[in-house]
């Protein structure tokens, strides 16, 4: 078989078979195909996609090019949860320990952060000491006794994907609804657990930009894990606005900490609810109203925060500094963005304020590039708040006063002050499962 002849098949719109998907994954993850073909074909899918055969062949071949995890050490029912990508989404860093709170696991791999969107990962490590890479043995023997565990996404489980995606980020096919749906679904394949919740977002500041588009994604990947019998749903929530009112790394870890005290902004905490609930529902804990109740609750009496505690203490991180945020590194500049008008926040666009978070030094420009954990944003005003002129709508944090001012002028791209107040949005679109699809 020669990779001309694949990528001209797709690049004229008929579908490759399983040899040829096959051909494709090994050979690009043995360094056999180089990188241009690769892209070639990426090219050619992002611009003629694949059909449901080809996305499952896809998928399969890229979550078997490595190891698949083995859970079966750990006792209960293992939920996995994957976002396709947003700007403050910290929602991982709350849901996992309030599952964890009701006896369900969580053993999960997450990724760090490429181009405006964060990772939890980053995330993490931004907390003094926290370790992300640890052994297999150990990850597992905290999922047992603790509930949860995080960790980086290890070098043998889908490197495919690990390829595949660095070079899509760079060739620019990384908004391709097969490729992301494969991309996704081969690493949860690979994780092992028994259930998966997907948090597909949907808006300015995520890969799919239409509702249209974000449940079509939910209703492949929904297909995808139904298929090869793992019980899958996928909520649509919004990434039109950045999720709660902190980004770039410590600020967000902040933010989880006080979001599992009942202090966190209303936002974050609804729409963690709501993915708390789904994981709890897939684990067989309830109605879904009835685990909203649940995962309420963990909040509300602490044991969600004592889970996140014990995490991060058991992965060598800082506990203390959950409870005293200032231990975390502290940002050399500090620079209050004001308001030129008086008016009402219209647009908070969050693909700009991930970028102006970027070049404060909260996320990478290249792959290689390193993260200044303490750098980021705080929206002191979010979509739909009245501001006066001369009032601070964000406060931007970084190493030097340049980056702020870089920053600001991004920002104030993405923020538009209105003298009318917009209509409210939606929070979380619709949930589709193997029943099908359910709009809110
Ligand atoms: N998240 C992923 O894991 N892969 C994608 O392609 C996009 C978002």
């Amino acid at each position: 078989m020669r990779m001309v002849d694949v990528i001209t098949k797709k690049r004229d719109g008929y579908a490759l078979t399983k040899e040829e998907i096959d051909f494709f994954v090994n050979g690009y993850v043995e360094s056999q195909i180089p990188d241009y073909q690769a892209s070639a074909l990426l090219m050619a899918i992002y611009f003629n996609g694949l059909d449901e055969e080809e996305i499952v062949n896809l998928t399969l071949a890229m979550a078997n090019s490595g190891k698949i995890i083995d859970l079966s050490s750990i006792e209960g029912i293992k939920v996995d949860k994957h976002s396709t990508g947003g700007v403050g989404d910290k929602t991982t860093l709350i849901v996992a320990p309030i599952v964890a709170s009701f006896g369900v696991r969580v053993a999960k791999m997450s990724g760090r952060g490429l181009g405006f969107t964060g990772g939890t990962i980053d995330k993490l490590e931004s907390i003094p000491g926290f370790k992300t890479t640890i052994k297999e043995s150990e990850f597992l023997e905290i999922v047992n006794k603790v509930g949860f565990s995080i960790i980086g996404q290890s070098e043998n489980v889908v490197p495919a994907d690990k390829k595949i995606y660095a070079l899509r980020d760079v060739s620019g096919s990384v908004e391709s609804l097969p490729l992301v749906a494969s991309s996704v679904m081969s690493k949860k394949i690979a994780s092992g657990a028994d259930c998966i919740l997907l948090d597909v977002k949907t808006g300015s500041g995520a890969f799919m930009k239409t509702l249209e588009e974000s449940i079509k994604l939910a209703k492949t990947m929904v297909d995808i894990g139904t298929k090869i019998k793992k019980k899958t749903a996928a909520l649509i929530t919004n990434m039109d606005v950045p999720l709660g009112r902190a980004i770039g790394n410590s600020l967000e870890i902040i933010e989880v900490c006080k979001t599992l005290k009942g202090e966190g902004p209303i936002d974050l905490e609804e729409v963690s609810i709501n993915l708390a609930a789904n994981m709890l529902n897939l684990a067989g804990k309830g109605s879904i109203e009835e685990c909203k109740v649940l995962a309420k609750k963990a909040i509300l009496d602490g044991s969600a925060f004592k889970k996140l505690k014990e995490m991060v203490k058991s992965q060598h991180g800082k506990g203390e500094c959950l409870e005293d945020y200032s231990i975390f590194k502290k940002a050399q500049a500090v620079y209050e963005v004001k308001s030129q008008v008086s008016g009402f926040i219209s647009k908070m666009d969050a693909q700009k304020c991930g970028k102006a978070s970027m070049i404060l030094g909260a996320g990478r420009k290249t792959k290689d590039s390193e993260i200044d954990f303490s750098a980021g944003i705080i929206l002191n005003k979010k979509y739909r708040d009245f501001v006066e002129e001369g009032e601070t709508i964000a406060t931007l944090y970084a190493s030097d006063l340049k980056k702020c001012l870089d920053a600001e002028k991004v920002l104030k791209e993405a923020i538009i002050v209105t003298g009318e107040k917009s209509e409210p949005q939606k929070l979380v679109y619709g949930r589709v499962s193997s029943s099908g699809l359910e709009l809110y």
